[in-house]
């Protein structure tokens, strides 16, 4: 409520924020979005991302990774177009013109030193929001500076491990929840603490908690779909704070309809994305 600053991410606000789209429509209406990570044995990971921000519906997709990742990529993803970083093995320098395509990096992508710098220079390249995840928040903990480098009002997506090699230790989630609240607002950024109930804090001081998801995406690889999502999102013109509202809680909605149909413990991360046609079909 607005005392506390504290809300729930409702069906109602997803289904009031949610854009159809128009007969008249081209890919070029649905953005263009590279996703960029991967290392020699974490391919994977990226090719979840690209999978995800195609399915979430963005209009053209760029997977840059490294080279061992070219012929994985092209035939998980033959939607996704390949943009080599570099390298065989990880990735050394990020070449796409960040005016108009939106940017999601991080996942499976190593903290190599040729990568840092290449995410350093990334940063420092780009003028709109981005999203950061995994490895590439693992680096920039290692270099706090680098925190000051994230364009304003990115979307982070920190676990809570990661949060806390960010921004340091807090003594329980909730206390974690306000330290995040504070971060938002030093570095102008939205955070998406993620967890069971995943929280989003804005600039602004606000806190959205998601209430869809469950264990059943407690394993390798959700996160990294919940990265590709809100990069698709964000692609698609919804602006940064609504694209990680709709992303959390798509992604959780998607994860409930995955641990209907195949159950917690079965279900894979790449369920997930298969269950979105169902989120989709029903938002009214
Ligand atoms: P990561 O740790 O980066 O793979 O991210 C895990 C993703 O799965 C996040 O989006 C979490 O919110 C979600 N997740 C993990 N465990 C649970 C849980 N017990 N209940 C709901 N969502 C979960
Ligand atoms: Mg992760």
């Amino acid at each position: 409520d607005e005392e506390t600053n504290n809300y729930i991410i409702s069906s109602k606000s997803v289904s009031d924020n949610f854009k159809p789209r128009d007969p008249f429509s081209h890919k070029g209406n649905y953005g263009k979005v590279a996703l960029i990570g991967g290392s020699y044995g974490k391919i994977g990971s990226i090719s979840l991302s690209t999978r995800a921000a195609l399915k979430i519906g963005a209009g053209i997709v760029f997977t840059i990774a490294p080279n061992c990742g070219y012929s994985i990529l092209q035939t998980l993803a033959p939607e996704a177009m390949f943009i080599s970083g570099g390298d065989e093995k990880l990735i050394t320098e990020i070449k796409i013109s960040t005016e108009k395509t939106t940017i999601g990096i991080g996942p499976g992508l190593g903290k190599e030193k040729l990568t840092k710098v290449a995410l350093e220079e990334l940063l420092k390249s780009i003028q709109t929001p981005a999203v950061l995840d995994a490895d590439a928040l693992n680096i920039i903990s290692e270099n706090k500076s680098m925190l000051n480098l994230i364009p304003k009002n990115s979307i982070i997506t920190p676990h809570p491990v990661e949060f806390a090699r960010l921004f340091g230790d807090s003594k329980d989630s909730l206390e974690q929840c306000e330290l995040a609240r504070e971060m938002a607002k030093k570095y102008n950024i939205i955070i998406v603490l993620k967890g069971h109930r995943t929280a989003v804090l804005t600039p602004e001081g606000k806190c959205y908690y998601n209430i869809t998801g469950n264990a059943g995406m407690a394993k390798g690889g959700s996160g990294d779909i919940l990265t590709g999502m809100i990069t698709g999102l964000l692609a698609q013109g919804y602006s940064p704070q609504i694209a990680a509202q709709l992303g959390v809680y798509i992604h959780g909605k998607a994860g409930d309809y995955a641990a209907k149909k195949y159950s917690q413990e079965a279900m894979t991360a790449q369920d997930i994305i298969h269950r979105l046609p169902e989120v989709f079909l029903n938002i009214k």
